[in-house]
């Protein structure tokens, strides 16, 4: 049952995905990676999307991915395991020895949190920057402005492999110039990997660039 609606939404998924590469280059060799997004989602449903061949996951919350994460991982030691919420201080112990990437690194504060946590347990993860780019005030992210300063932070410090950038638009603007910001950013401070697009818009952000899609109801439903 659970499996059946996940596995037609994933058919579709994955043909509009296809369809979204064709219209950028007729290219559809590199594929931009899957992140389901499965807060809210059963380990039931997360164990349909493995079975489908999902590899990454993202998980809002730390303390609800404790509860359901270290099970599935025991089962599917491969998968890898994406924080796509915002991080607390008081939580950067429990996140770095969870996930495998962590996408919301926002200042400098946390970035200097992860990195002592990385070097104390010696985990190598995968860090993106969060990056505001509609520069609302109720969203998390560095703003545009300030990702010069906190990028040359945390690539002082060496212990943060940051590979990518991450972003949400506004909800209720056209999301392109957004995911075209987010692009220019990442390419101006050589950055290969890029978070944005969501359920609704990642036909437009894998257009734009995205290598990294991160997407919960039109694989999972809508949430409980
Ligand atoms: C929930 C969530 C998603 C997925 O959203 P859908 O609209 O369900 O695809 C992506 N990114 C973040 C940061 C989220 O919180």
């Amino acid at each position: 049952m659970v499996y059946d609606a996940i596995a037609t939404r994933m058919a579709a998924l994955q043909q509009a995905i296809v369809g979204a590469c064709r219209q950028v280059s007729g290219d559809v060799k590199r594929l931009p990676t899957l992140v389901a997004a499965s807060k809210g989602q059963s380990v039931a449903a997360i164990e349909a999307a493995i079975a489908l061949g999902v590899t990454d996951f993202g998980e809002n919350r730390v303390q609800e991915a404790q509860e359901k994460w270290p099970e599935i991982k025991v089962r599917h030691p491969h998968l890898r395991l994406h924080l796509i919420g915002p991080l607390q201080s008081n939580k950067v112990a429990d996140a770095v020895a969870l996930f495998d990437v962590i996408e919301t690194v926002d200042r400098i504060k946390i970035a200097d949190a992860l990195a002592a946590e990385a070097a104390k347990t010696r985990r190598s993860l995968d860090y993106y920057i969060q990056v505001n780019i509609g520069e609302e005030s109720q969203k998390s992210g560095v703003l545009p402005a300030e990702l010069d300063n906190l990028l040359k932070h945390a690539r002082e410090g060496g212990h943060l492999n940051i590979v990518g950038l991450m972003g949400v638009p506004p909800a209720d603007a056209n999301p392109a110039p957004y995911f075209a910001l987010l692009a220019k950013l990442a390419t101006r401070y050589g950055m290969k990997q890029l978070s944005m697009g969501m359920s609704h818009d990642f036909d437009v952000a894998i257009r734009l660039g995205a290598t990294h899609v991160r997407i919960g109801t039109a694989l999972f439903g809508t949430r409980i």
